[in-house]
């Protein structure tokens, strides 16, 4: 095709030519007649560029372009095809499009699509039920100024979106959403939001229950406490063996009662909000009331040495301060022999404020630590008995560091000790 449209030009340009000279010979003027051959040439060639403008301009796809021959006829043909191709591809991905608008528009989750600058794009229509989002009026509106709840802004500010955020929805309060964020493409957001009322009726009334449980049990476990006390008062009245029965009855009923004091605790730091603008603590002061209290339990066997910046204080809530850091440190005392040595450590650096616990103890195997801040998790049950634990310790530890915007880190190596570290951000600190 290459080839003929070049020869075609070729012998176009001859005979041209040889007319030229034909025309020169008759009139004796050969430069008049190939200026007039040049300039007739010029001027078809002129003539197929405005055709072919008139024909782009026109702009009707299904419109076939001017006949013409030669290179001119070439190119005409040329451009059509790329036209056709063109619309065909178009079509082809409208025809995606739509099904993806299609399927997602079926989808009960919510799915909304942002600009890099939180700017509403597109969405489907669960995002209206879900998020009262209307069209057309709130496209390129930004989001956070039409889901008003502050943790939503708050969490969308954070650029932190590892974990889906948990918000009633601004339709109905009885509603409840579940929020997930990805970065995609330049930096747009896609955003998926699901109804999880059913969820969290069930958790609130798992939360109800436990609570509810563990204060309904509070009472008659604090009248057999008092009736075993009673009688161990009068143990000399009572053979050995039923002494020794009494005193395993009365501690078992006091793990029993620290376990409600913990369940209810973790109650009470589900249904509550977290302290926000609290007070400042003064975190020396309360770790060395909390050094007492472990020495005591320790009954003087362990070594528990101290480097705390006393200028530190942390805002938060002081009494779940003191359940999460004296969590730690008795654990560091119950999970060290007796002449193990534990080091506190309290100090500040540029990321914000740190507690570090680290014992000397059994220390635990690797696999067990990404479980270990679950409610009852253990990592040897038949240990829990002998230290008189209730499993919940460390589950109490993260709530309370979540609630502070803290984070829990775990270091440990089996037979050597461990290091629990605290962090807490720098807005915390002061
Ligand atoms: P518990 O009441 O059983 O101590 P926790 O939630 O406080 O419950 O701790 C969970 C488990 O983690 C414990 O059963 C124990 O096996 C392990 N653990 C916690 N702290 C330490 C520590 N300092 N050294 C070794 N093991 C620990």
């Amino acid at each position: 095709m290459n080839q003929d449209w070049q020869g075609a030009l070729v012998r176009r340009l001859l005979l041209l030519l040889a007319g030229c000279l034909l025309i020169g010979l008759i009139t004796g003027e050969y430069a008049w007649a190939l200026a007039l051959g040049l300039g007739g040439y010029l001027a078809w060639t002129i003539r197929q560029i405005r055709r072919l403008q008139q024909w782009l301009k026109r702009d009707q796809p299904d419109d076939p372009p001017p006949d013409s021959h030669g290179i001119w006829g070439e190119i005409f043909d040329s451009l059509y095809q790329l036209q056709r191709r063109d619309i065909h591809l178009r079509g082809q991905l409208q025809s995606v499009i739509d099904r993806v608008q299609g399927s997602t528009a079926a989808l009960k989750d919510a799915v909304i699509m942002l600009d890099s600058d939180a700017n509403l794009e597109w969405w489907n229509p669960a995002a209206e039920r879900l998020l009262g989002l209307k069209k057309p009026q709130d496209s390129g509106h930004a989001i956070t100024n039409l889901v008003r709840h502050p943790s939503f802004k708050e969490y969308f500010e954070s650029g932190r979106h590892d974990d889906p955020l948990e918000l009633p929805s601004p339709v109905s309060d009885r509603l409840w959403l579940q929020i997930t964020i990805t970065r995609y493409g330049n930096s747009e957001y896609l955003m998926v939001v699901r109804d999880i009322t059913r969820l969290h009726q069930l958790e609130q009334m798992r939360k109800d229950f436990v609570a509810n449980v563990s204060h309904e049990l509070r009472t008659p476990l604090t009248v057999i406490t008092g009736y075993l006390e009673t009688m161990l008062e009068h143990s000399e009245e009572q053979s050995p063996q039923w002494t020794r029965a009494l005193q395993q009855m009365n501690q078992q009923a006091d793990r029993m009662q620290h376990l409600l004091n913990d369940l209810l605790l973790l109650a009470k730091l589900e249904a509550t909000d977290p302290p926000t603008s609290a007070k400042p603590v003064n975190v020396s002061a309360l770790l060395e009331s909390i050094r007492s209290d472990a020495l005591a339990l320790s009954a003087d066997q362990h070594s528990i040495s101290f480097d705390v910046d006393a200028s530190l204080q942390l805002r938060g809530r002081e009494s779940e301060l003191r359940s999460a850091f004296s969590n730690l440190l008795f654990n560091a005392v119950k999970y060290s022999p007796p002449g193990g040595q534990i080091y506190l450590r309290w100090w500040r650096d540029e990321y914000g404020a740190h507690l570090a616990v680290q014992d000397s103890g059994i220390g635990i195997e690797s696999k067990h630590l990404p479980r270990l801040t679950e409610r009852f998790y253990r990592v040897d049950s038949s240990r829990a008995s002998s230290t008189g634990g209730t499993g919940l310790g460390l589950a109490i530890v993260k709530h309370v560091l979540l609630r502070h915007q803290g984070r829990l880190d775990i270091q440990s190596t089996l037979g050597k000790g461990s290091v629990f570290t605290c962090s807490f951000p720098r807005s915390r600190t002061e």
